[in-house]
C-alpha cells in the first residue's frame, strides 16, 4: 500500500523536481506569490476581518474600525511584517491606508476591481518602503484580496491592498530550492525523498498553520504586540547589525508604576483596558524600525535605533504614557519608569543587555528620575543591590523564600502568647540573606507588595498547621509603609484569613511608626478596617518614629512594641530605662498591650517584668528559627520559657 502511494507520488514529485531545476527563479517567484497570496489571506482573516462591521466600507470606517486597523498596522508595519496597507471600497476608492497615501482616490486598478468580484491577485512590485536589507529585485509582494464581513453567510464588504516585504519570503523560498537543486545531482532517489518531504511542509495549508501558529507564538494576545520570545529574537538581530555596521542600538524596558494598584482597585478589566491602550500609544509613537513588545505583566521592551535621541524619545513615550487614560469616565493616570542600554557599549550579550536595562530601570524607580541608563561606572554594590531586587521577583516565584518565627512570651506566666515570622531569602548564589539585606530594597518598589502577599499566606498557613486549635497563639507579621497604604491591602488580608479558614484574631499585624507616617490618614482607614474585622495592630519599633499622641490614639492599635535599641542598654543608660518605663505606662494609659523586643539578658528581663511590661521577645528566649524547630520548641514550651 505504502509502496503504491510512494510510487504513485513519485511522478508528480519528479515532474515538480525537473520543473524546479530548470526554473529556480521562476518557481522562486511563483512560489513568492503564492507564499504572498496566503499570508494576505491570513491577515485579512485574523486581523483586518474583524476589526470592520458587517456593512460595505463605502458608507466609510467609524472611529472604533479606524482605531483598531491603525493599531494593527502600526505594530505590523514597525516589525516589518508588512510594508502597506490600504482598504478600498468596491469601486476601488482607497478608505483607508495606513500612511495615508491615496485616500479618496479611485485609479480604478484592475487588480482592485478583479478581488472586489472576489478575485486574489498577487505581483512582485518594487515599493519603496524603508527597508534596511533591500535585495535587488522585487522589493515586495502587493496581494488584492476581497474582504468579507458578517455573520452566517459572510458578504464581500471591500478590498484589501497589502504590501509585503519580499526579501523574507525570497530567503526561505531559494534556500529551500537551492537545497533541492543540490540534492537533484545527489540523486533521483534521495531527490524524491527530500521532495516529498519538502512539497509535504511547504502544502499550503500546513504552511498558513504554520504562518499562524508562528503568530500566536510571538504575540502577546491582549495588546496584539509582539511578546517577550519576538522581542528577544529581535534584539537579537539590532544588536547583531549594529555590532556589524559599527552603530549602536538602544534597548529600553518600561515598567509601570504601580499598575497593580488599577488591577486591584478597577479590576483586571479595567486593567487590561489600560494596557491595551498604552501599547496603542507606544506602537502609534514608535519611529520606522523601532519596535514596541509586551514582555509580561506591566513590562514593556523597546529597541530604539538612534541612539543620540535614545533618551529624549524614552522621556517622550514616557510623557505621553503619562498622559490620562479615560476608563469608563474615569481619568487615570499611570506614571512609568525606564531603564536601558545602549549596544554595543554596555554589551553585546542580549540577555546580559535586559538584565542591565532592569538595573537601570529599578534605578530609575528607586530615585523618581523617570529615565536611567545602566551606568557601569554605579557603585557596584548598588548594582548588586538592584540586581537583587529584579532576582527577588523570581525568587518569589520560586520557592526561594522561607519564614523563621521568634517566640513571644508573657512576662506574667511564661506563655507563649505570638510567634513573629521574619523572612529570609535562600538565594541561590549568596546563600541565606536576613531582611535587612533585601526587604528595604523592594521597599520603593511593588516587588514588596508580593512579598507581603507571600509572607502573609505563608505565616498563616504554617499557624494553622502549627496550632489548628489553639486559638490563644497568633502569628505577627511584618508589613511595609507601602503595602499598608496600598488600597486593596486590608481586602488582600480578609481574603486570604477566609481562604484558610483562620480567625482574625489569631493575626498580628506590625507596623512601624515611619510607614505610618507616609499617608496617616489612609493608613488609620486600612487599619480600622482591620481591626473592626479583628486583626490585631502592633506598633513596632515604637519610640523611634514621631508619631503624635494625638494621631496614636486615633489608631486602632492593640500593642506596642518598644524598639529594641532602648531594651538593650536599659540597664546601662537611664535615659533609655526612662524611655522603656514611659512607653510602658503610655501604653497602659491607652489600654494598649506592651512588648520588649530584643531581650537578650536575665537583668533585662527581670527588670522589664517588674517594670510591668507584658510581654517580651527576644534572643534569650529563643532566637528566630526554621518551620520545623518552631515547632519542636512550641511542644516542650512552657519549661523552656520557665528555663529563661
Ligand atoms: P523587626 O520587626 O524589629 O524584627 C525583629 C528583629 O530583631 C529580627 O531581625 C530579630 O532576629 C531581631 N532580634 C530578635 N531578638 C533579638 C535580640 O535579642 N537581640 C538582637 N540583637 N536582635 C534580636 P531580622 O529577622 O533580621 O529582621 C530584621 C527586620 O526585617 C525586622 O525587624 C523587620 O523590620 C524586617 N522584616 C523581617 N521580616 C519581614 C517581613 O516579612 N516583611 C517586612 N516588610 N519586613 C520584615
Ligand atoms: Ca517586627
Ligand atoms: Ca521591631
Amino acid at each position: 500500500m505504502f509502496a503504491l502511494y510512494a510510487a504513485i507520488s513519485l511522478v508528480p514529485v519528479l515532474v515538480l523536481g525537473i520543473a524546479l531545476a530548470a526554473s529556480l527563479r521562476g518557481e522562486a517567484q511563483r512560489r513568492g506569490l503564492a507564499e504572498g497570496r496566503s499570508e494576505a489571506q491570513l491577515i485579512a482573516r485574523t486581523a483586518v476581518e474583524p476589526a470592520l462591521s458587517a456593512r460595505p466600507v463605502s458608507a466609510g470606517l467609524n472611529a472604533r474600525e479606524r482605531r483598531q486597523l491603525r493599531q494593527m498596522t502600526t505594530s505590523a508595519v514597525a516589525n516589518r511584517d508588512v510594508l502597506r496597507l490600504r482598504i478600498r471600497d468596491l469601486s476601488g476608492t482607497v478608505v483607508f491606508s495606513n500612511d495615508g497615501s491615496d485616500v479618496g482616490h479611485n485609479d480604478h486598478d484592475d487588480d482592485a476591481l478583479d478581488a472586489a468580484q472576489g478575485e486574489v491577485s498577487a505581483d512582485l512590485t518594487h515599493l519603496n518602503a524603508d527597508f534596511h536589507d533591500v535585495d535587488p529585485g522585487p522589493a515586495s509582494v502587493e496581494v488584492y484580496q476581497p474582504l468579507t464581513a458578517g455573520a452566517g453567510a459572510r458578504r464581500r464588504v471591500g478590498v484589501l491592498e497589502l504590501y509585503l516585504p519580499y526579501a523574507p519570503i525570497s530567503r526561505d523560498i531559494s534556500s529551500g530550492l537551492h537545497r533541492l537543486y543540490l540534492d537533484l545531482a545527489v540523486g533521483l532517489g534521495f531527490l524524491y525523498l527530500a521532495l516529498f518531504l519538502i512539497t509535504a511542509s511547504v502544502s499550503r495549508g500546513l504552511r498558513r498553520e504554520a504562518a499562524l501558529n508562528a503568530y500566536l507564538a510571538e504575540h502577546d494576545t491582549l495588546t496584539q504586540l509582539p511578546n517577550r520570545t519576538y522581542f528577544h529574537r529581535r534584539a537579537v538581530d539590532a544588536v547583531a547589525f549594529a555590532v556589524r555596521h559599527n552603530e549602536s542600538v538602544a534597548l529600553a524596558i518600561v515598567d509601570l508604576d504601580r499598575f497593580k494598584e488599577v488591577n486591584d482597585t478597577l479590576g483586571h478589566h479595567n486593567g487590561d483596558r489600560l494596557l491595551t491602550e498604552l501599547a496603542l500609544r507606544l506602537s502609534a509613537n514608535m519611529r520606522p524600525g523601532d519596535m514596541v513588545a509586551r514582555l509580561g505583566g506591566d513590562e514593556f521592551g523597546l529597541i530604539v535605533r538612534d541612539v543620540e535621541e535614545a533618551e529624549p524619545a524614552l522621556r517622550r513615550l514616557l510623557e505621553i504614557i503619562d498622559r490620562e487614560v479615560d476608563i469608563d469616565g474615569l481619568p487615570l493616570s499611570v506614571q512609568a519608569s525606564m531603564g536601558f542600554v545602549i549596544a554595543p557599549e554596555d554589551g553585546t550579550d542580549v540577555d546580559v543587555l535586559l538584565q542591565r536595562a532592569d538595573v537601570a530601570m529599578y534605578v530609575a524607580k528607586a530615585q523618581h528620575v523617570g529615565v536611567a541608563r545602566y551606568d557601569e561606572a554605579l557603585d557596584q554594590y548598588d548594582a548588586d543591590c538592584l540586581a537583587l531586587v529584579s532576582e527577588l521577583r523570581r525568587g518569589i516565584d520560586a520557592g526561594e523564600l522561607l519564614l523563621h518565627y521568634q517566640p513571644q512570651s508573657t512576662l506574667v506566666d511564661n506563655r507563649v502568647r505570638a510567634i513573629e515570622a521574619l523572612v529570609r531569602w535562600e538565594h541561590p548564589t549568596h546563600g541565606l540573606l536576613s531582611p535587612d539585606r533585601f526587604v528595604p530594597l523592594a521597599e520603593p518598589t511593588d516587588v514588596i507588595d508580593k512579598l507581603t502577599r507571600w509572607v502573609l499566606r505563608e505565616a498563616l498557613t504554617d499557624l494553622r498547621a502549627l496550632a489548628p486549635s489553639d486559638d490563644e497563639l497568633c502569628v505577627a507579621v511584618n508589613v511595609s509603609a507601602r503595602s499598608i497604604v496600598r488600597t486593596s491591602f486590608a481586602h488582600d488580608v480578609l481574603e486570604t484569613l477566609e481562604d484558610l479558614q483562620m480567625p482574625a484574631g489569631r493575626l498580628i499585624i506590625e507596623v512601624t511608626e515611619t510607614a505610618l507616617l507616609v499617608d496617616p490618614e489612609r493608613a488609620a482607614r486600612v487599619l480600622t478596617t482591620l481591626a473592626n474585622a479583628g486583626v490585631k495592630i502592633s506598633l513596632d519599633d515604637f519610640g523611634t518614629g514621631h508619631t503624635s499622641l494625638g494621631y496614636l490614639s486615633a489608631l486602632p492599635l492593640h500593642e506596642l512594641k518598644i524598639d529594641r535599641t532602648f531594651i538593650a542598654d536599659m540597664l546601662h543608660n537611664s535615659a533609655h530605662a526612662a524611655i522603656v518605663r514611659s512607653i510602658i505606662d503610655l501604653g497602659h494609659n491607652l489600654e494598649l498591650r506592651v512588648v520588649g523586643e530584643g531581650v537578650e539578658s536575665n537583668h533585662v528581663l527581670a527588670s522589664l517584668h517588674d517594670s510591668g511590661c507584658d510581654i517580651a521577645q527576644g534572643f534569650l528566649l529563643a532566637r528566630p528559627m526554621p518551620r520545623d524547630e518552631i515547632e519542636r520548641w512550641l511542644v516542650q514550651t512552657p519549661s523552656a520559657a520557665q528555663a529563661a
